[in-house]
This record gives structure tokens, C-alpha cells and sequence, in this order.
């Protein structure tokens, strides 16, 4: 399984670690607003992405 984890901050302010091909809606810890939409084989980010990490 490839991918890697993702550092997205929410417009809100809130940094998130989230797995790059979540298969499920992650949602902000503030906000609850969701901050990736699984669409099939690799989540679709909607925070900005801050950092990679390896
Ligand atoms: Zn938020």
C-alpha cells in the first residue's frame, strides 16, 4: 500500500495529520469541517497541505 501522511491545515487555523489515500471523510478536529473527500483510490484534499511527512 502506497501513500503517505499529510500535514492539512483547515482554513479554521487547525493542523491535521491525515493519511494521503484516507478511504473515509476526515474531518477538521476544530471545525468539523471536512478536510478530504475520499474519491476512490486517493483522498481528495480540501485544507491546504503544509507538509509531507516520510
Ligand atoms: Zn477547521
Amino acid at each position: 500500500m502506497s501513500g503517505k501522511f499529510l500535514k492539512v491545515k483547515c482554513k479554521c487555523g487547525s493542523e491535521q495529520t491525515m493519511f494521503s489515500h484516507a478511504t473515509s471523510l476526515v474531518n477538521c478536529n476544530g471545525c468539523k469541517a471536512p478536510l478530504s473527500h475520499a474519491t476512490g483510490a486517493t483522498a481528495a484534499i480540501v485544507g491546504e497541505v503544509v507538509e509531507e511527512l516520510k
